[in-house]
């Protein structure tokens, strides 16, 4: 066992006894009254479940049934976003629950991208009617870069759209290079209650985002994870030996690995699939921690695939090049592409970034994989931007 493994498993109080023989694994089902379990979402003071429904991806327009299982199973938490799936997710977010006539029951989150206070209200607004609701449970501004942001006159702006009720609670969501950072700023803010933010099984070790996860913690910010996967359905081919861990399948085994982080309250899976919804909800209902071997297999996993995988971290990589790319950013979309075949998304994302970002083709990328921490080919993936989002 190498001094990684044990600092991660002390900082997740993770126990290392035998599993318990019920333990549910991919195939196995749940009884069928079972729900996902819920948890107390920092300062909001609301319950919510520990699995959260990712919503950028296409719905039937009238009467998603995937949205059905989920709530059946207790994923009553429904992420969307403004520009999800070409600005169709609220809608049928609405036409769903007003179909199943189970508003109540939902708790709904939405986000814009677009954060100047007049912009943003236009988007709620918007959001509002195409949900056909007259509140979010949860409003956050969707990617936070600049944490200029969280200013005053957004303060204001957030105490008025509550009273209003046309929001319930208020968070972001992030991505970046700056989480930490971020992370730290929400704890200082209180009218911040609630980050989302990147976070999977390759970061256990980092000090930094660590810390920052402790002060949000302590400051009772609400903590959900997404990119739970860390990215790696991007390489199918480096990940398949190791597709199944000990009692887990990999897929449930990183879900898993973060539910065993007690400072986070839920996770937000892209399930585009019933098989998904449904092993998923399997491994948040069942009581079973990660094993030893869970643990070892996923060890293995991280370190075989960490030249893989992009952190966002792009204040690295940067260095080595002389234009200003948005290198993350592109990864990203590249994963968007490459893992949720949204590609169309992903080129129009490319097409607002800014022209440092889009001149990638004029840009030596020689250098990066030597200044990226992790030895990721930067070179290769902006040759395969380049291919994809200029052609
Ligand atoms: S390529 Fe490396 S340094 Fe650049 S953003 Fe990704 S992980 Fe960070």
């Amino acid at each position: 066992m190498t001094k990684h493994d044990l600092t991660r498993r002390e900082m997740l109080a993770i126990g290392t006894g035998a599993v318990g023989a019920s333990m549910l694994g991919a195939s196995v089902g749940y009884a069928a009254d079972a729900k996902v379990p819920k948890k107390r979402l920092g300062k909001t003071g609301v319950d919510v479940p520990i699995l959260a429904m990712g919503m950028a991806m296409k719905f039937h327009p009238r009467f998603d049934p995937r949205l059905a299982e989920a709530v059946r199973l207790g994923v009553t938490y429904f992420d969307t976003g403004y520009v999800y799936a070409g600005g169709t997710v609220e809608s049928a977010v609405g036409s769903f629950h007003t179909r199943a006539r189970n508003r109540k029951e939902l708790f709904l989150s939405g986000k814009t991208e677009r954060h100047a206070p007049a912009q943003l209200e236009k988007d709620l607004k918007d959001g509002l009617r195409k949900a056909r609701t007259d509140h979010f449970d949860l409003y956050m501004l969707h990617g936070l870069g600049d944490p200029k942001t969280l200013n005053a006159e957004m303060a204001k702006l957030v105490e008025r759209l509550k009273k209003e009720g046309k929001i319930a609670h208020f968070g972001f969501s992030c991505h970046d290079g700056n989480v930490p950072e971020l992370l730290e700023l929400a704890a200082k803010t209180p009218w911040v209650e609630v980050v989302q933010f990147r976070y999977n099984f390759r970061q256990y070790g980092d000090k930094k985002l660590n810390a920052a996860i402790d002060a949000a913690a302590k400051a009772n910010v609400g903590l959900v994870a997404m990119k739970t996967q860390g990215s790696e359905a991007s390489f199918s081919d480096a990940w398949k030996k190791y597709e199944k861990t000990g009692k887990w399948d990999k897929f449930q085994a990183v879900m898993k690995a973060v539910w065993a982080d007690e400072r986070i309250t839920s996770i937000v899976s892209h399930m585009d699939t019933f098989e998904k919804v449904k092993a998923n909800a399997a491994a948040a209902m069942s009581r079973g921690e990660m094993g030893s071997a869970d643990w070892e297999s996923l060890d293995k996993y991280a370190k075989a695939t960490r030249h893989l995988a992009c952190d966002g971290c792009d204040h690295h990589c940067r260095a080595a090049i002389d234009r200003p790319v948005q290198i993350g950013t592109a990864m990203r979309l590249l994963m968007y592409h490459d893992a949720y075949g949204e590609t169309a998304k992903a080129k129009a994302l490319f097409d607002g970034l800014d022209a440092d970002t889009r001149a990638l083709a004029s840009v030596d990328f020689s250098g990066c994989r030597d200044a990226c921490p992790h030895g990721v080919d930067v070179a290769h993936h902006m040759t395969r931007a380049k291919d994809l989002f200029l052609s």
